[in-house]
């Protein structure tokens, strides 16, 4: 066997046995056209996509690598290629073509992705340069065109917060307050059940809060951003300050556990953890939630992570606050955001934004 075959049909394993995964025969012979939505997470490393049926389940998705060439070809394209390629292939298109005898049409996309969102327009109206050429990209504007399909673009942190209240650990909290450590800091706010928008559609951004006065630049042209404190890339730089780098999180989490890493580092692991607590507690006193939720993959470090997190929280806001707010990990991993992104479309089919003048959607 060719390693070329070998790989396809590996593949088309993996395609299937995903898709079976996902819902039954019956319930997908149940299900009609205009009950799913395509679903596009545009992260700095990868893209995913992926068919989310009106209920909350990931049908079918897939991802691709955005920065394989370091962006030498620009992201946008990589993206509506790899889309295209998507909803043409045979284990997505055809299966539900060739099972329903008639072609299903998602009846919309909702697109998640990293900057600043103006969601009305559905444009990326900032990006602190990362990921470059995003600045100002149309969005809306360019899949509608090229997809004929009424499209929404909303921010990644808000996305994967909505995902959660979804299909996650945020079901059933009507105040929410969630953050992702990654690379980033990127959040979201729901109040009432409802997301937080403000004016433009940029509210969340927690990472650009400001955590120290004179503190070190970030990425935005500010200073002392939480962002330069509280992220793991945060954590990195400042393990390199003193010395003691470490390769990924989830080892030095290991070697924490094992009493390996030096004293400094542990100091700086506290101190990290400390940090982040005092931003989750500021989070407290503006929006009073039952729940904060703490996304990225460091958030599976219940022993050094959630737990230390949630009682430093409880020591650091006032006594009446105390005993009302939840902490927990997130639980939906890398698909809170396909999710979220699709929920968000709903929530604004449901508000009319689809039939306002602003739309493009003919
Ligand atoms: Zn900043």
């Amino acid at each position: 066997m060719s390693a070329k075959f070998r790989k396809r049909k590996i593949q088309k394993q993996a395609a299937g046995e995903e898709f079976r995964t996902a819902l039954s025969k019956k319930e997908y012979l149940a299900l009609d056209p205009g009950e799913f939505l395509l679903g596009i997470d545009i992260g700095g490393t990868n893209v995913k996509y992926g068919l989310v049926s009106v209920e909350g389940e990931i049908l079918t998705s897939n991802e691709s690598n955005v920065s394989f060439d370091r962006y030498e070809t620009p992201i946008l394209k990589t993206v509506l290629k790899s889309v295209k390629q998507f909803l043409t292939h045979r284990h997505t298109n055809n299966i539900l073509v060739s099972r329903y005898g008639k072609p299903l049409k998602p009846k919309g996309i909702g697109i998640s992705t990293t900057g600043q969102i103006d969601v009305e327009k559905g444009l990326v109206a900032g990006t602190c340069g990362n990921p470059p050429d995003w600045q100002a990209t149309a969005l809306k504007e360019i899949f509608e065109e090229k997809f004929s399909l009424p499209t929404t673009a909303a921010n990644d942190g808000n996305c994967m917060i909505l995902g959660e209240a979804w299909r996650g650990a945020a079901q059933n909290y009507k105040n929410v307050v969630g953050i992702t450590l990654g690379t980033g800091l990127g959040g979201g706010i729901i109040i009432e059940g409802k997301l937080l928008s403000g004016t433009r559609g940029f509210a969340g951004e927690l990472g650009h809060i400001p955590l120290y006065a004179r503190g070190k630049e970030c990425t935005c042209g500010l200073k002392g951003c939480a962002e330069q404190y509280i992220s793991v890339s945060a954590l990195h730089r400042r393990s390199r300050e003193i010395g003691q780098s470490f390769s990924n999180a989830r080892r030095l989490c290991q070697d924490i556990k094992q009493g390996k890493v030096h004293p400094d580092m542990l100091a700086l692991f506290n101190r990290w953890i400390d940090d982040i607590a005092l931003f989750l507690a500021g989070m407290v006193h503006i929006f009073n939630p039952q729940l904060l939720l703490v996304g990225g993959g460091i958030s599976r470090q219940e022993d050094l992570v959630i737990r230390p997190l949630q009682a430093k929280v409880e020591a650091a806001i006032m006594p009446s606050f105390r005993g009302s707010v939840h902490l927990q990990a997130a639980e939906l991993a890398n698909k809170a955001g396909l999710l979220g992104a699709c929920k968000f479309w709903l929530e604004q089919e449901k508000e009319g934004y689809f039939t306002g003048s602003s739309s493009a959607v003919k």
